[in-house]
């Protein structure tokens, strides 16, 4: 039976919203992640994060120092019983950086594969999924792989919902205050399916 999932922006969704996030000291969780995430494992449910880091095809920082930050988010919720079940990030960008890094990929948000590619991984019905995240891209990526799209107030969240453009145009399936508003909201969703 495939799993549902619970896809995760990781700035300004997870973690604090700094601007390009390049060196481990600038990585501060947001308060309640924590507590969201775990709810997230006990109820089942597949935690992935999905990040864009055109930083480094941008030359801001390197490949290396995004995977020395997701060590350290994980260790950071690990202290506090958390876990996410798989990290996806997309390097790329379709106008700058070196070859192999300057591409018009299939991962970066709101394009779809770095879902697809955890649907094939973890045996993830995107279907009946979930995705949580703080700005319209995250939104659009969701409804594009036909997953739910939670915003959340954090991070870039309100001032996209009061100021974007595309208000009305991308319409969230779900407002939430925070990662732990918008995991509860999940969590009694599918336990209200299970009865
Ligand atoms: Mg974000
Ligand atoms: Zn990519």
């Amino acid at each position: 039976m495939p799993r549902v999932g619970v896809f995760l922006d990781r700035d300004g969704t997870v973690i604090e919203e700094v601007g390009y996030v390049n060196h481990p000291e600038r990585l501060r969780l947001l308060p309640r992640s924590a507590e969201a995430i775990r709810l997230l494992n006990d109820a089942g449910l597949a935690a992935v994060l999905v990040t864009n880091q055109s930083g480094v095809a941008r030359g801001y920082f390197p490949e290396k120092l995004v995977q020395e930050l997701h060590a350290t988010l994980e260790r950071l919720l690990a202290r506090e019983g958390a876990r996410l079940d798989a990290i996806y990030y997309c390097p790329h960008h379709p106008d700058v950086g070196p070859p192999g890094l300057r591409l018009d990929c299939d991962c970066r948000k709101p394009r779809t594969g770095m879902l697809d590619r955890a649907a094939v991984d973890l045996g993830i019905d995107v279907a009946r999924s979930y995705m949580i995240g703080d700005t319209f891209r995250d939104v659009k990526c969701a409804q594009a792989a036909g997953a739910l799209a939670i915003m959340v107030q954090t991070g870039y969240g309100k001032g996209e919902l009061e100021y974007h453009p595309d208000r009305g145009r991308v319409i969230p399936d779900h407002q939430a205050s925070d990662l732990l508003d918008a995991a509860a909201w999940i969590v009694t969703r599918e336990r209200a399916k299970g009865d």
